[in-house]
């Protein structure tokens, strides 16, 4: 089937000149929610991933049922503030402004094996947070994986220069 389909776009959302890729009418295709699990998860089958790491919120939503898929742990990576225990921050920047993303400090030994998971990847600040913020806890990030891709953004590569392979499903022009 073609995921791209199942995708919706909203123009002008959250503001003017952003194409907003709405994920949510490809979550509740049940053919499209269970082909985007089987082939996020399907590169790392055999690569005994420790824990799925998902970026709120729609990270959440695909990085669970992958962990699921992978017989692996899922660790929630979270807007600052939301975490009740000890974490590990890292601020990234926004359009306009800064926002931190946090882990609890236990949730990840030194020298596990992780698999990052967002729903898009755009400009790859939000993933690289993320990267950095699983690199403090010394976990060993194998690959990070993406729904959507937006190329002309940038992000894939931001992210595969920090020595990470990123695999995404579809792409859309633009930003
Ligand atoms: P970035 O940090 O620029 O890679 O942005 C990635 C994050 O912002 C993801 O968590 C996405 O959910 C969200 N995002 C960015 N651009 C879009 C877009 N055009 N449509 C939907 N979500 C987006």
């Amino acid at each position: 089937m073609n995921l791209k389909d199942t995708i919706r776009t909203i123009p002008d959302f959250p503001k003017p000149g952003i194409m907003f890729r709405d994920i949510t009418t490809l979550m509740t295709n049940r053919r499209g929610f269970s082909e985007a699990v089987i082939r996020l998860s399907a590169p790392y089958q055999d690569a005994f991933v420790d824990n799925v790491v998902g970026i709120e919120a729609r990270g959440f939503v695909f990085g669970a049922a992958v962990a699921y898929e992978l017989n692996s742990g899922f660790v929630p990576v979270r807007k600052k503030g939301k975490l009740p225990f000890d974490t590990y921050e890292q601020d990234y920047e926004l359009e306009y402004g800064t926002d931190v993303l946090e882990m609890h400090a236990d949730a990840i030994r030194k020298g596990e094996k992780i698999l990052l998971i967002d729903d898009l990847i755009a400009t790859g600040g939000t993933a690289e947070a993320a990267i950095k913020v699983l690199r403090k806890a010394g976990a060993v990030v194998i690959g990070a994986a993406f729904v959507i891709d937006l190329p002309d953004l940038g992000g894939r590569k931001k992210i595969e220069d920090m020595g990470v392979p990123v695999t995404t499903l579809v792409a859309f022009d633009g930003h």
